[in-house]
């Protein structure tokens, strides 16, 4: 049976701009290992599973060996058997055995923990140990539990600062299961890789070397990405074979309304017709926007398309529902009582909202693979249809015109730099905490962590090796979702909560006075920035503008660390400082992106160190754009677009991305475009397009070709975080410098 004419007439006009089908796919299976343990095929078989598919049996022949794997498979390829099996196999063969899973989110782990004793598997004492666990419970959980799940946080300040409570655990640990590994990257990777790398040494000081287990997202560099985090190789699991229902891609790109300013028709206007159409045809239909009030505004215009007894059956979802409203909503779409869905990416991670028809996704959510999860969750029953509603931004735009970019290659990969020593300095002080940090440390922690120990400051050098010698234990002070310890903590002032961190580099320019700022989806405003209490205290706000905050930026080249000749000039990567100050901010109007306000600022400049890929065009690839302002609004433009789609080589989001070009800088004493990480010392953005530098222009270049504007808008070189605001320049300058690099090339 086929579901193709229920959406066969509504994806024809100029809107559709790439029609594609994935073929169905049949299973690829394999017997369940005769090694496994009788009690585990048991439960198994009381569950239906009789057999495996043929990269969960991969997996665990992998495990077996004893090497660490990490399973890259689709969205529901059974990605969470693959490393059960091997796990409960060896729980169930002996009783000390230990094991340890984590999940980025609290309620991932909620979710994992209810499927892991819903398989019944005699023997299992599985447990959650997290910031929500009573203490009177956490003694029991320690002595008791033979798997424990929890988070890197917890892990970090709670588990390895006292790991004299976990002594049997940690010697007995067989396996550590990093689920949702993908999300490990950047400021957040970059951490999570040191605590990983504790953990590591703590297990082997406790006589165990436990395997890892990673799952991810499909990514272009899997194998890296285990071996930044835990330090060791892994074996890739990556031939996926789960059955596949077939599935109708369709790309929609909102008309064009005005061609020479490259305004388009709204993106939310364009998901609610569609959401509207296709719950109207009783089609189960899910739509990822990026804010509630996006979210909110889509689900209002679908009502409003449909009769009233349609319109009562949809619903919005939002981040901070009770386990019992989930639930209630779950089972609502499953009954086919809801038909259509409106949420935000709160939704992503995994958590299951049962069998749809058709998703919707309203604006790339930023990542191929945070995509694909929202994609996957469409045509589980049957042939499913997958929509990317196309947002004004570059990187939209670009797939619009370029589907295989998005649909065929693999180019996204999942970075972080352990070594960053902002990062790594905290951690080398926590390990000493755990105990004192020597030469045979080197094989755990890492030998940057040997050649930092004498720099950070509350170590001694002792005949025991590096110890601690500060007062309270320092794990607390490293918080894993930033650079800096002296960062700025965001309060909502209506509730007294803490509703994230700024980092002292981009404070200024995020939460300034005035600043709105975004969490969660939902939109906050700042009342006071408190510079000395590096506070931002916010509250709700439900305004029609954003802000952009106005910045002087320069930057010095501390010390090239690679050059090479690429692409015809010289390409260099390296460290460099950047000072930033953040001297005003503009109102700007959501409707239309027009300014309504200027607004000065008295605020300090800031400096950080961090990692930048520069070049300098030779003469002859700026023949024709010498004079002024052309060059300077050349070099801005192609600084602008070459970071617009940095992320598609680099799992990153343009905020973690900075820029600079000048027609003279003071260092390379030429004209020179800048390319850094936003984060202080570095999490290898950069490195990254250092690395991919001819395919990174190359596509900037079909960017730039392809957008129907014509002198610039904001699908190509015009940047919501430009730090000018976006004035000089120069499409037309950009495309003729890139084009010139490229067939150096
Ligand atoms: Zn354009
Ligand atoms: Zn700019």
């Amino acid at each position: 049976m086929t579901t193709t004419a229920f959406w066969d007439d509504l994806l024809v006009g100029d809107e559709l701009a790439h029609l594609a089908t994935e073929p169905a796919r049949e299973a690829r299976t394999a017997p369940l290992p005769e090694q496994l343990q009788p009690a585990l095929s048991e439960a198994l078989a009381r569950r239906g599973i009789e057999e495996l598919y043929a990269h969960q049996a991969e997996a665990y022949a992998a495990a077996r060996t004893g090497g660490n794997v990490i399973v890259t498979t689709g969205t529901a390829s059974g990605k969470t058997l693959a490393f059960n099996l091997p796990v409960l196999d060896a729980l169930s063969a002996d009783r000390h055995a230990r094991a340890l899973y984590l999940y980025p989110t609290k309620a991932l782990s909620q979710d994992q923990a209810r499927s892991l004793a819903e398989l019944g598997v005699p023997g299992l004492r599985a447990a959650i140990y997290d910031g929500d666990t009573p203490t009177e419970r956490r003694r029991q959980i320690r002595g008791w539990a033979n798997l424990v799940l929890t988070n890197p946080d917890m892990l970090h300040v709670g588990v390895l600062p006292r790991h004299d409570l976990w002594g049997d655990f940690l010697h007995n640990l067989r396996f550590v299961v990093v689920d949702e590994a993908h999300v490990y990257r950047g400021v957040f990777g970059s951490h999570v890789g040191n605590v990983l790398r504790r953990l590591r040494r703590l297990a082997r000081i406790y006589g165990a070397e436990p395997q890892f287990l990673l799952a991810s997202a499909t990514i272009a560099n899997p194998g890296e990405l285990a071996r930044a985090l835990t330090g060791e190789d892994a074996t890739t699991v990556e031939d996926d074979a789960a059955p596949r229902a077939e599935r109708t891609v369709a790309l929609w790109n909102p008309p064009l309304l005005d061609a020479e300013l490259g305004l388009r028709a709204s993106a939310l206007g364009e998901a609610s017709r569609l959401l509207a159409a296709l719950a109207g045809r009783g089609l189960r239909t899910i739509c990822f926007a990026k804010s509630r009030k996006s979210a909110e505004l889509i689900h209002r215009f679908a009502c409003d398309r449909l009769d009233s007894a349609t319109a009562a059956r949809l619903a919005p979802y939002r981040a901070g529902y009770t386990p019992q409203q989930r639930r209630e909503l779950e089972r609502r779409l499953v009954e086919g009582e809801l038909l259509g869905v409106t949420s935000t990416d709160a939704l992503e991670l995994g958590i299951d909202i049962g069998d749809l028809d058709c998703a919707i996704s309203v604006g790339f959510p930023g990542t191929v693979a945070s995509l694909r999860q929202q994609w996957g969750r469409a045509g589980r029953r049957g042939h499913g249809l997958a929509i990317l509603v196309a947002s004004e931004d570059a990187l939209d735009q670009y797939f619009m015109r370029e589907p295989p970019a998005l649909l065929e290659r693999r180019v996204e990969a999942a970075i972080l730099d352990h070594a960053n020593p902002r990062v790594l300095d905290g951690h080398v002080a926590a390990a000493a905490f755990e105990a004192p940090v020597d030469e045979t440390d080197t094989a755990t922690l890492g030998p940057e962590a040997l050649e930092r120990a004498p720099h950070v400051p509350e170590l001694r050098h002792t005949p025991r090796g590096w110890v601690w010698a500060g007062k309270d234990a320092p794990a607390p002070r490293i918080p894993l979702r930033s650079t800096s310890p002296d960062a700025f903590l965001v309060v909502d002032a209506s509730t007294g909560d803490v509703l994230g961190l700024a980092e002292r580099e981009r404070a200024y320019s995020t939460v300034h006075e005035g600043a709105v700022y975004l969490h969660l989806g939902r939109q906050y405003v700042v009342r006071e920035l408190d510079l000395h209490a590096r506070r931002a205290l916010v509250e709700p706000f439900d305004g029609d503008w954003y802000t952009q905050a106005k910045k002087e930026t320069t930057t010095a080249i501390e010390e090239p660390l690679r050059v090479e000749r690429r692409l015809g000039l010289e390409l260099s990567f390296g460290r460099v400082s950047v000072t930033e100050q953040v001297v005003a901010y503009q109102k700007k109007a959501v409707a239309d992106g027009s300014t309504l306000d200027t607004v000065p600022l008295d605020l300090p400049p800031t400096t950080f160190d961090t990692e930048a890929v520069w070049f300098v065009p030779r003469p002859h690839q700026l023949e024709g754009l010498e004079a002024m302002p052309l060059l300077l609004s050349s070099l801005h433009a192609a600084e602008h677009s070459l970071i617009a789609l940095l992320p598609l080589w680099a799992m990153c989001d343009r905020w973690d991305i900075g820029g600079l070009s000048t027609n003279h800088h003071l260092d390379t004493g030429a004209p020179t475009v800048f390319v850094y990480d936003g984060h202080a010392g570095g999490v290898g953005i950069a490195q990254r397009g250092f690395a991919q530098f001819e395919g990174w222009v190359a596509d900037t270049v079909r960017l730039l070709e392809g957008c129907p504007c014509e002198r610039g808008c904001p699908s190509c070189v015009q940047s919501p975080k430009c730090g000018n605001l976006n004035e000089f320049l120069d499409k037309a300058g950009a495309l003729t410098l890139l084009t010139r690099m490229s067939n150096s090339g």
